[in-house]
This record gives C-alpha cells, structure tokens and sequence, in this order.
C-alpha cells in the first residue's frame, strides 16, 4: 500500500499517519518521490484503517499496490518515469543510445571512442574505470586516473559519462567524474550499497542480476526508490542459463514485461547479453523493436587488444552502422533515434 501525501504538505507534519501505522505495527518508509511525499508499506490494511487514514489531514489517497515492490509499481505510478541528464531525456521518447569501451584503458582510446561517438550523434558515453571481473588476475580497471580520462573525454566532445560504482569506497569519487551511476549485475543484490545509491542526486543504471527474478530487480530498485531517488534506470543484460553457447541469454520479454510492471525506463545491454560481436546488432534491433527504451553497447577501437570483453566489442564503424540501422526499427514502434551525426562532415 502507499499514501500519498498532498503536495506541498510540510514534512513535519504527518507524525500523525506515521504514528497510526507504528500503533499498528506497520513498517513504512517514507520518502520524497515525483513531486510528493509518499509512504510505502508492506501491509495491507483493512477497509477500516484505511477509511481512517483518507480522512487523516495531509492524506491525498490511500493505493492498494498488489505486488511486493510498491515505489516502483505501475500499479502507484501510471505514467512513465522520464528526466533529464545534461538536456538529453532518458525515458521519453527518444530512444537512449549509451557506448562505450567495456574499461577505460587509456587517455587515448577513451578520447578516440569519445570523438567517434560524438561524429556518430551520441550523447552519452559508457567505460569502467572500476572493473569487477571474475578472475581477480583479470584487468581491474584504471580506478581514479581512468575516471579522469573519460570526465576529459566527455566533456571535450559533449557527452555524458555512464560508469560502474563498485563499492562505498568509490562512491564519491565515482559520483564526482559521472552523470549516471551503472550498478553492475554483481552488484544487484547488494542492498544496503543500494540504500546508500538512494541517497544521491544523480541516475542510477541498475543492471539485472544474473539470476535475478524480475520482482528481485524490481526490489532492488525499490531500495534506491525508498532512499529518494527518483532516477533509476533498469538495464537487462541477460541471465544465465544451462546453455552456454551464449555468454548470457537475453531476456527480451522483460522488455514489455517490467515496462508493464514498473514505470521505470528498461534499457538492454546486448554486450554482456550475449557475449558473442556477431549477435550485437540483431539483438540490439530486437530489444528496440520490443519496445526498451535505450542501449547499452561495449564497442572499442581495436577489440582484439581490449583489455575486457573484446569478444563482444564493435569495432566502431561497425556501431555507427548499426545506429544508422536501429533509427527506422526505433521508428516502427513509435520511438525516434535522432543522430546529429557528423561522420560524413569531416
Ligand atoms: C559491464 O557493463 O561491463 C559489466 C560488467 O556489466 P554487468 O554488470 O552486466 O556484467
Ligand atoms: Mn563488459
């Protein structure tokens, strides 16, 4: 259930609806979301108490919200969640194109993928500067001098930085050098890190867990929800299966699924989706074609010297291409890729 509180309503002044739920053993959250105070709760309560709490001053309504995660429900939030980062609109209408290197390798190759993808129309950049790789002998990333290069890079050639925080320790750092927080499939599960992710006023990118259930992801950006923040983007990466001649199996029907589900913008990562370049570009056509609302695509100068996930790397012409080719797929479902592109102006 949620009460949503009148607008404008002073913070201070609804000790009485939480008093109310304490003496009925409720655990509640408050927090501030879209423009309102509202009230979260696991509990439904009967007929009676909810009467009681609509005629409570401040209480605008009182919803009944069947599933586990209510903040993120679109059964409480009927329109689409849309904002902005730096004048660019995630979740409307515009179809979010977001690529980059799988790590930042050097001041170099971050600034040649950034020029490309400015000449390409993009806008937002991706790269991690902290890499949570499975082998701890694997490539860790450049830390804080790799997120230097990609804020240099970005800002240069006017995009926005989309990169991995791993942990509290990076945190700040991560927020200062970033436009939008990627919490990796590694991380989904981590919920008292989510609670801290809450509290930031900037996106964040929560990625699927690897084995995550859909109402587990929904849960997890529930907790960033229950801190505040409003901007969470949800990005399917794929799950792993008893196959393994794919890397991870994509999961094109959370697409519609949690878009019916949630409010919040789903974005599908065909990189990590599926391990394998050549399936990329199919993949990416059928996760606009089913409705997501941005992508998140590993491409790389020379991937057959990357550092991380070369395999599933493009080569950069090979993503230009590919844009070029999602703009009328986009369009076929009502949704528009519009790339300012400079390729061809040089
Ligand atoms: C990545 O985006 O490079 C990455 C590590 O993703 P995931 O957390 O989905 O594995
Ligand atoms: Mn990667």
């Amino acid at each position: 259930m949620i009460i949503s509180i009148e607008k404008g309503f002073p913070e201070a002044g609804i000790e009485h609806v939480t008093a109310f739920l304490q003496a009925h053993n409720t655990h509640y959250h408050v927090a501030n979301l879209y423009g309102r105070q509202v009230i979260g709760f696991e509990k439904e309560l009967s007929p009676a108490l909810v009467e009681e709490l609509r005629l409570m001053p401040g209480v605008e309504d009182v919803i009944p919200v069947s599933t586990p995660y209510k903040f993120a429900s679109r059964e409480w939030k009927t329109e689409k969640t849309s904002f902005h980062v730096k004048g660019e609109e995630i979740g409307g209408n515009e179809l979010t194109i977001i690529a980059g290197p799988c790590a930042i390798e050097s001041e170099e190759q971050i600034f040649t993928i950034a020029e490309h993808l400015h000449r390409s129309g993009i806008k937002f950049i991706r790269g991690g500067a902290y890499k949570p790789r499975t082998s701890p002998y694997s490539f860790q990333g450049l830390g804080l001098e790799g997120l230097k290069f990609i804020r240099q890079a970005a800002d240069e050639f006017d995009l926005r930085v989309v990169t991995e925080v791993i942990d509290l320790n990076v945190l700040d750092q991560v927020y200062n050098y970033s436009d939008i927080l990627q919490v990796g499939s590694r991380n989904m599960h981590n919920y008292y890190f989510l609670k801290e992710l809450g509290k930031i006023d900037k996106p964040v990118l929560l990625k699927r867990g690897m084995y995550a259930k859909i109402t587990e992801w929904l849960l997890s950006a529930e907790y960033i929800l229950t801190g505040g923040n409003e901007r969470v983007i949800l990005c399917e990466r794929g799950i792993r299966s008893f196959d393994d001649s794919v890397r991870n199996v994509l999961d094109i029907s959370a697409i519609p699924l949690v878009q019916q589900l949630s409010h919040l913008p789903v974005f599908v990562d065909p990189s990590q989706g599926s391990g394998i370049r050549s399936l990329v570009n199919p993949i990416a056509a059928g996760a606009v074609a089913a409705g997501c609302d941005g992508l998140l695509i590993e491409i790389h100068p020379n991937p057959s010297t990357a550092l991380s996930d070369g395999p599933q790397s493009l080569y950069l012409e090979q993503f230009t291409h590919l844009t070029q080719k999602l703009a009328p797929v986009a369009m076929s479902v009502g949704r528009n890729l519009s790339l300012k592109t400079k390729i061809f102006a040089k």
